[in-house]
This record gives structure tokens, sequence and C-alpha cells, in this order.
């Protein structure tokens, strides 16, 4: 009996004081009561938060280590809802579709991948690629590469020459027509098969462009691109196996269809109407922004042959107006959850979209918690993500300056771990 009770009390101090990891945070920010707390130990242990303390804890055993972030402002790993984590801008990207090899795609994504955990994201939603997002997802989530957690949408859903299409632009006969194996949909039934196939293809998410967009060799970057029907199928079935879905929307009229479709975030949401929010805030749509996206592409469109032509003038009208659609969706109560479509602009420089949204009226506390307890509610993770408390998972960065101070801060962490492991300090 003794001897039990001795093992015992060997091997619980073997847990809370076997090499763990005092991070000492000046400044820490309680995201679930929006709040900046100061002088606080966080305990780590393994991949999880044994504790976090008052004052500066001195650690227990000589294998522990110690972090002085002492002059930093702390804070859970950011969360991007929106990001494409295959590729990124470049003005070849309208031939690289015929010239990339999966590897190619592959090596590219593990590049990318580590450049967003390095600045402070350590768990992104990818909408849309072309399945290499999954392996890669795969290989994080198994240790041999460096990324952020990845929840992955794996390909697009579009309709025939739909944003999403993947022979658009391209000579007719080079391609077969592609159907739902590809994430073309056409029909009800289309509409249940092509989620159904991005379930088996190992999706997390499903995502459909609801709209016309930006950058697709297409006349059009804002018409409605799927009935009703087809959505409510979609979503529907993405509901029989555990999913929830993503609508890329420029115009109102597809936006609405989304909503009434039954999708759980907007992406982008440009020519949003009063109307299409309250509708939003009706059916508890989030809003993904993407502002830093809209800037990116109106300055490239300034650039000669960057774009392909057909793109020019909608990137040149729709970029510039999602910061101030936001700015008013804000203000009238729909929800935000933070996402930047970077891919769009060079990974990595995802930190720029708080200072948008500060500058478009969003308090820095508000942005900040959009990108940590609003996302982990969405991916279904606020007990393990988006928060610094005892037993969430160990994902902690910390900024220089205090970010309600400074915004322009977050556009550079200074120290990021990510389940317990610190890659950046
Ligand atoms: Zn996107």
């Amino acid at each position: 009996m003794k001897t039990s009770i001795l093992l015992c009390c060997l091997l619980l101090t073997a847990v809370a004081f076997g090499q763990n990891t005092y991070l000492h945070c000046g400044k820490l920010i309680d995201t679930k009561e929006g709040k900046i707390l100061t002088n606080k130990t966080i305990i780590v242990s393994d991949n999880q938060i044994l504790a976090v303390e008052d004052g500066y804890t001195a650690p227990k055993s000589s294998e522990d280590i110690v972090v002085n972030l002492k002059s930093k402002t702390v804070m859970p790993g950011l969360i991007d809802f929106h990001v494409h984590i295959e590729g990124e801008t470049n003005p070849r990207a309208y031939l690289e579709k015929y010239t990339l090899n999966d590897a190619d795609i592959a090596f590219n994504a593990q590049h990318f991948a580590k450049v967003t955990l390095m600045s402070g994201f350590t768990t992104v939603r990818d909408l849309g690629g072309s399945g290499v997002n999954v392996a890669l997802r795969n290989a994080v989530n198994a240790g041999k590469v460096d990324g952020p957690r990845i929840f992955t949408a794996e390909k697009s859903l579009a309709t025939t020459g739909g944003h999403a299409d993947p022979t658009n632009g391209a000579k007719k006969g080079l391609l077969e027509s592609p159907g739902p194996e590809e994430g073309v949909v056409n029909g009800v039934e289309d509409a249940k098969k092509a989620v159904r196939q991005r379930y088996k293809n190992g999706a997390d998410w499903i995502k459909i462009t609801a709209t016309g967009g930006v950058l697709s060799v297409a006349k059009s970057g804002l018409n409605p691109q799927f009935t009703v029907e087809e959505i409510k199928a979609i979503c529907e079935t993405a509901k029989d196996y555990g999913m929830e879905v993503a609508a890329h929307a420029h115009g109102d009229e597809g936006m609405q269809r989304a909503i009434l479709g039954g999708v759980k975030t907007i992406e982008h949401g440009t020519m949003m109407s009063a109307e299409t929010m309250a509708l939003m805030k009706k059916h508890n749509v989030y809003l993904v922004p993407t502002i830093t996206a809209g800037k990116s592409v109106s300055d490239k469109a300034k650039i000669p042959n960057y774009y392909p032509e057909v793109i020019v003038g909608k990137a040149l009208d729709i970029g510039p107006k999602i910061q101030d659609m936001f700015s008013r969706a804000y203000k009238s109560g729909v929800g935000i959850a933070f996402g930047t479509d970077a891919a769009v602009f060079a990974h990595g420089d995802n930190g720029k979209e708080f200072g948008y949204m500060v500058d478009a009226g969003m308090p820095a506390i508000k942005a900040i918690q959009s990108a940590t307890v609003t996302n982990a509610m969405l991916l279904k993770m606020e007990d393990q993500l988006g928060q610094l408390r005892a037993g969430y998972l160990a994902d902690i960065v910390a900024t220089n300056d205090d970010p309600t101070v400074n915004i322009e801060t977050m556009t550079e962490v200074v120290f990021v771990m990510k389940n317990g492991k610190i890659y950046k300090k």
C-alpha cells in the first residue's frame, strides 16, 4: 500500500515537474474576457498548458526551461480562417496549373506552411487547393513537417465556368469537362456527390464559390453561381458527414442564397447589403473579411501584365471595397471570423489584417478575439484552442509591443510555440 502511494506520488511529480517550460509573461491577453493581464507565468507540460499562475513562478526542477517574455505581450496562437496553403500569387500563376506537378506543389506548400507558422499563425483553415493540402495536414499532424494545424476544404466546389472551375481559361478540348469528383457541380445530385467525394478525399470543411471571383479567368466577379437548392443539398450532405460549409461570395444575391442554403461563413462579402447583414445575424453566419487580399489584388492589378486582362478590371473594382463593407458589417453586429486569403498575397503577411480591421473601426482586442476564441469556436475546438488556460493545447505566441497600443506589432510575432514545441524565440 505504502509503496504504491509512494510510486503514485513519484509519477505525479514526474508529470507535474519533469521538464516543464515556464513562460514568464510581462503581459498576457485573456482572449475570453478581452483583457490584458500582467506578470503571469504559463507552465507548459508536453503539448498542454498545465497552469497559468500570478507572478513569475520559479521552476521546480533543474531540467525545466524558463523563457523570459517579461517585455513581451503573450497571446494564444493565432488562427487564420482563410488561406490557400498550396500556392502564392505571382505573375506566372495562371500558367502554373499546366506546368507544376503535385510534387512541386507539395514542396511549395511545405515552405508556405513554415512561413505561416513562423508568423504566429498556429492554426489555419485552408479553403481550397489541389488535394496536396490534405497530405500536408497529415504530415504536419504526424510531426514530419513544420506548419500550422490545418483544417482543409481540399478542393473548392464550383459550377461549370464558376469561380473554382479548374478548367477556366483553357482552350477547348485541352482538358476534359470536370464533374463532381473534380468539384464541379450542376444540379442537386452532383452537389451531394461532390461533398461525399470531398469527405472521401479527406476534407474537414466544404468550400463553395457562391459567386464569381476576382482571380478566375471569367467575366463576372459578382454573379450568383449556384441555385439555393444546390447549396442546400451541399450543406445538408456536409452536415451528414460532420462538416460545415464556407462560401466565397462578392455579390449580394449569391451571399443571400448561401446564407439561406445553410453555410456557416461568408468569405469576402464585398457587396453585402444591410438586408444581407441582417440575414447573417439571423442565421448566425460569420463574415471572414480578407481585407488584405482585397488591397493586394487592387495593388497588383496596377502592375502591367501581372494578371490576365479579364482580371484587372475586377480587381480594381472589387478589391478596394472590402474594408468599407467590413466596417459596416462589424458595426451592424455581424459576427467576424478573422481570415486573410493568404496566397492572394505573400504567406506570412497574415498579421497585416489586424491593422486593417482596426483602421475600419474594430477595437484591437476584438480583432484578436476574432483570430482566437471566435475561430476556435467555429472549429468546435473552443475547449482546446484560442485561450491561454490550464488544459488547453500549448499554442502560444508573443509580440514585442502590446497590440492594443500598437496593432502593427501583430505583423512581427517574435515567439512561437505550437503544441508545446518552441519554433521561434
Ligand atoms: Zn480564397
